[in-house]
């Protein structure tokens, strides 16, 4: 099986609720979810100029292949309802691949390790709450120490509904 690192966010509609029915879909159509960070609530990052987020981490065992994976997550955000929109603009939810194993993968359709997720404490601090000594295969750092480094000024809290 591979163990494969996912993250979602969600800025539209009933935001915990997407974040829910994304997890369902990804149970069913890529592999059992071994672990789920708390829901962490954060203001926009990039583009600040929109709703707020509700993001969370997950570990997913799959049987199936990068592209594979990028296919299904690509498929199940269309199903829920997102229409392609700017880049880091807001959206009913978007799932990203942050790990697959510690494969490193530079294509046009896929970069993994994700290329921003040591910049952004929205992706950092749900994922050290489910894998505080994995390591980055490419900075060799465990995400704890990622996490200490970052950057990043943007609050992230615990969503408390
Ligand atoms: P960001 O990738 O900075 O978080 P975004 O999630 O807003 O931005 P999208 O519009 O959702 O970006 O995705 C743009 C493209 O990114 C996708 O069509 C996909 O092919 C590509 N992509 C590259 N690497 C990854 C990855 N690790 N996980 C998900 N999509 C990826
Ligand atoms: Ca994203
Ligand atoms: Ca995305």
């Amino acid at each position: 099986m591979n163990r494969i690192y996912l993250h979602t966010g969600a800025n539209l509609g009933d935001r915990a609720a997407n974040l829910q029915q994304a997890n369902d879909w990804i149970g069913l159509e890529i592999g059992a979810i071994a672990r789920a960070s708390r829901v962490y609530h954060t203001k926009a990052w990039g583009i600040t100029d929109q709703p707020d987020f509700l993001n969370q981490a997950l570990l997913v065992l799959s049987p199936l292949g990068p592209f594979e994976v990028l296919e299904k997550i690509q498929q199940i955000e269309r199903r829920m309802g997102r229409v392609r929109e700017v880049k880091w603009g807001e959206r009913i939810i978007d799932i990203d691949i942050l790990f697959f194993n510690d494969e490193v993968l530079e294509t046009d359709a896929l970069t993994i390790p994700h290329p921003y997720l040591h910049y952004r404490n929205f992706v950092l601090m749900p994922l050290v709450e489910i894998a505080p000594k994995l390591v980055h295969p490419v900075f060799k750092k465990t995400i704890t120490e990622l996490s200490a480094a970052s950057e990043d000024s943007l609050t992230v809290g615990v969503f408390r509904g």
